[in-house]
């Protein structure tokens, strides 16, 4: 559907599968509902990563120095909560396709996760492209205006109580980007309060690379005069991935993981902080989760790592960095060596990203080499989960295969159970005197014993 064809100022009905996640939104209680504020932040600063980007480029954009950031503004009396960004705004059709339509399959796949797997909503949410739909767990009403980048595209006005109908009217609006305001339900009205905001804002938020300011009241002791409200950044903003590993513990690491992935149960299995000069001058953190079952496997589609060029994020998902079989990987990377003002198509053919593809995948294979030998356990934990992608790697890249066979874990006829897994080495130096054919059982029928032609190859790599 398109603008065109929406009646203005009249309600439409919402796609079947969006009043489906909203009626679920609504209606179930939840131990967080203060997430619908990560998510909307989580939008305002791809909205501003996306000016950012754009603004290397595009030369006529509206308002082109003011400042990049979101700021937060409750008012605990009428109950209402306003957030605004100075991102690359909506015009009335990306409006009508971004919220209204389901742009991504993501919609249905949420409501599968909802109502066969039991998960909790507010845990999930952000992981399905339905993100902007929780701010309905804590409003009666919502309001988004924006005005695009653009500089003749009109304002835009969108409001919905989420059941069942929205609609669209044009507006006169001055400044770039999107402003949302909330009706807060009478028992969440406590979350237009600036503590909570604030202390919410450093919770889930506290790495989005723009400032977010909340409004606060100073305090007027009785008798003075009331001093003005001021907006107070309430997040650190910082990328950890520049920062020196020393001054992060173990905790921060973790929420970066998590703000990063969306996988907020989990932990990561492994990490990876990287800092290079030499031959590239890169930043780099990456994390292996502990468990596969979210995200990455989302689509074929749904992998790659955050491409950024001195700061500014060029690509959310850059699939080219790193081969397919390695998408469990996930993470950002930064660099001082490209230049800022190319196309994303001339960045994917760079040179110069084929050789941090290379530093990244060498140093993801040394890392696991190290844990494989330092601690057999949790070696084992991450070959249970994602051994199968090495297993792909060997079959896949002739160039890195030999990396990937050495990290190889393999069931033996001498394995007293399924778990008790040996490398190829391992089985080398099992082997009798006259043995002269490597045996293996497959994963599929663990009582099948074959006999493998490859023996000459690891002899010869031994
Ligand atoms: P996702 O963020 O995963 O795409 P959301 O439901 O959170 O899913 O948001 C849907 C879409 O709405 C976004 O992809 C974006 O196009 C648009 N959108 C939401 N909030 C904003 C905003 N503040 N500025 C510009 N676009 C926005
Ligand atoms: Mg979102």
């Amino acid at each position: 559907m398109s603008e065109q064809n929406i009646p203005k100022g009249e309600p439409v009905a919402f796609q079947a599968e969006i009043q489906q996640v909203l009626d679920i939104l609504i209606h179930s209680l939840y131990s967080e509902p203060e997430i619908f504020l990560r998510e909307l932040v989580s939008n305002a600063s791809d909205a501003l990563n996306r000016f950012k980007f754009t603004k290397l480029t595009e030369e006529n954009v509206l308002e082109p120095d003011a400042e990049l950031g979101i700021w937060i503004k409750g008012d605990t009396e009428a109950g209402t909560l306003t957030i605004r960004d100075s991102g690359i705004g909506m015009t009335g059709d990306e409006m009508v396709a971004s919220i209204g339509t389901i742009a991504k399959s993501g919609a249905s796949e949420f409501i599968e996760a909802m109502k066969e797997k039991g998960e909790a909503a507010d845990e999930v949410i952000g992981r399905f492209g339905v993100g902007f739909y929780s701010v309905f767990m804590v409003a009666d009403e919502v309001k988004v205006s924006s005005r695009s980048f653009q500089p003749d595209a009109k304002g835009s006005v969108w409001t919905s109580d989420g059941k069942g109908t929205y609609v669209l009217e044009e507006a006169d609006i001055a400044e770039r980007g999107t402003t949302i305001e909330i009706k807060l339900k009478e028992d969440h009205k406590a979350f237009a309060e600036s503590y909570r905001l604030s202390s919410t804002i450093r919770k889930h938020s506290d790495f989005v690379e723009f400032p977010i300011y909340v409004e606060e009241k100073p305090y007027t002791p009785e008798g003075e005069e009331e001093k003005p409200a001021e907006f107070k950044k309430a997040n650190e903003q910082s990328a950890l991935w520049r920062e020196s590993s020393k001054d992060i513990d173990d905790e921060k690491y973790k929420s970066f993981y998590q703000a990063l992935t969306m996988d907020y149960a989990g932990d990561p299995l492994m990490r990876l902080h990287l800092q290079t000069d030499v031959p590239l001058q890169l930043y780099s953190l990456l994390f292996i989760p502990s468990k596969r079952n979210f995200q990455m496997f989302r689509s074929e589609e749904d992998f790659g790592l955050k491409l950024y060029v001195r700061k500014v994020m060029i690509q959310e998902k850059f699939k080219e960095l790193l081969p397919p079989y390695l998408r469990f990987v996930q993470g950002v990377v930064d660099t001082e060596d490209l230049p800022l003002n190319v196309s994303r198509q001339m960045v994917q053919e760079s040179p110069l990203i084929k050789k941090m593809g290379e530093v990244l995948i060498g140093r993801i294979a040394s890392e696991l080499k190290k844990m494989a030998k330092k601690d057999v356990e949790k070696y084992n934990t991450f070959w249970k989960e994602f051994g199968i992608f090495l297993k792909e790697g060997v079959a896949s890249d002739f160039q890195h295969k030999d990396k990937w066979i050495e990290l190889l874990r393999f069931n033996t006829t001498q394995s007293e159970t399924q778990d008790d897994i040996h490398s190829l080495a391992q089985y080398v130096e099992c082997m009798k005197p006259d043995q002269e054919e490597i045996y293996y059982v497959s994963a599929e029928n663990f009582n099948t014993v074959s006999r493998s032609p490859h023996l000459e190859y690891f002899r010869e790599n031994d």
